[in-house]
């Protein structure tokens, strides 16, 4: 039986201190525990070599901001802490888990006077999804909110729930994965990656006014456009994807990893899909 995440060792920065892993404890009666006050992010090392830094620590500190959760740390602060955390870890190849939360100096619905936590974690992390030649998605029922409904553009925790209730379901349907339509019925994102599909050699991908504009997304349309692939992000309807030559997601964990069927549809894993893996593998330093 693998150990559970609070029986690992090594060293977790908390709050500017190096903590052993098994004593990086939060009190039960953090806000951030109650009501969903968290923010978060997820970041890969190959190589010794930390992909997009920068990018994702500013996202931390700009999420942290429109949930009104701003963080006390600079951005170089946060980024010293994430290369503290992995050398000190020994850490080469693997994941970065930097995250934020109200603490539990009040319990009510207000927080504004709830101090700011912050950790950042790190351990090795091979493939997300560990089926060998794509995953399978299966069409959720819950959808993305709009806008001003959720703060959509944030990586808070309080968003995962409902993408965590679409990965269960679609794990019981025995899929790999949820796909996800926005709250207009438009083809969204799965539960932690972006989509995009392949027609006639030309790169689609949803545009994301609703859920995460993903580092790897921007990465891959980068990646696309420097090998003259065309890249529309446009609206797209669902029997459109049905009607797709290649299908693929990508996101920090996922990477880059073909779809090989969505509900009944099978996929072929197609040359589009195959060269862009191969950027990404060459621009991450994998290989
Ligand atoms: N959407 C969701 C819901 C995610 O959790 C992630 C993973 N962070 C992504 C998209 C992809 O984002 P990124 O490429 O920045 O990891």
């Amino acid at each position: 039986m693998t150990l559970s995440f609070d029986q690992l060792d090594g060293w977790i920065w908390m709050n500017g201190k190096m903590v052993e892993w098994k004593n990086a404890e939060t009190h039960v009666l953090s806000h951030g525990l109650h009501y969903g006050g968290s923010v978060f992010e997820g970041i890969r090392i190959y190589n010794g070599q930390i992909f997009k830094l920068k990018e994702h620590m500013e996202r931390l500190i700009a999420s942290g901001d429109m949930i009104g959760m701003p963080l006390t740390q600079s951005l170089d602060d946060l980024c010293h802490a994430v290369k503290e955390t992995v050398a000190k870890n020994n850490l080469t190849d693997g994941y970065i888990r930097p995250m934020a939360w109200r603490g539990a100096e009040e319990l009510g619905i207000g927080a504004t006077q709830c101090s700011t936590q912050v950790i950042v974690a790190a351990w090795p992390w091979d493939k997300y999804f560990t089926t060998t030649n794509g995953i399978t998605l299966c069409t959720s029922k819950w959808k993305k909110p709009a806008p001003d409904t959720a703060v959509t553009a944030a990586k808070t925790g309080a968003l995962y729930v409902v993408n965590t209730m679409a990965k269960h379901e679609a794990i019981h349907n025995g899929y790999s994965d949820a796909l996800m339509m926005d709250y207009r019925g438009y083809v969204a994102e799965i539960s932690a990656a972006n989509l995009f599909m392949v027609k006639d050699g030309v790169l689609h991908t949803p545009i994301p006014d609703c859920f995460l504009n993903g580092i790897t997304r921007l990465t891959v349309i980068d990646l696309a456009q420097s090998a003259e692939i065309e890249v529309v992000e446009r609206r797209i309807m669902p029997e459109e994807l049905i009607q797709a030559d290649e299908i693929f997601v990508t996101g920090t964990l996922a990477e880059v990893t073909p779809v090989v069927k969505i509900d009944e549809t099978d996929f072929e894993v197609g040359g589009v899909t195959k060269q862009l893996i191969t950027l990404y593998e060459k621009e991450t330093g994998q290989v």
